[in-house]
């Protein structure tokens, strides 16, 4: 039922987050590519976000901004369940 079969410290997604997009770029140190890796191998999240990267570069390697679309990045977040990105309308709790 839940969606979490691991407990999971997103401490170390936090951590990995800067990394992932060079990961994906392929401009990541090997040493670190290891690291994430291993990570990755118990974590779906990161798969996940590494994955969505990976299609958004080959995206924007065709595209004249290098710039990665808001959109996306404030999915990754979501994805990681990220509290340091506010940018997310309809999620205040004003009124
Ligand atoms: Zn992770």
């Amino acid at each position: 039922m839940s969606t979490h079969h691991h407990e999971h410290d997103h401490d170390a997604c936090r951590r990995y987050l800067s990394s992932l997009s060079d990961y994906a770029d392929g401009t990541l140190s090997d040493d670190l590519c290891r690291e994430l890796e291993a990570h990755m191998a118990t974590c779906e999240n990161c798969r996940i976000v590494v994955n969505t990267l990976s299609k958004t570069i080959s995206l924007y390697h065709q595209l004249p901004e290098p710039e990665m679309p808001n959109a996306v990045k404030e999915r990754l977040y979501k994805v990681l369940n990220l509290d340091s990105y506010s940018a997310a309308p309809g999620d205040s709790d004003s009124a």
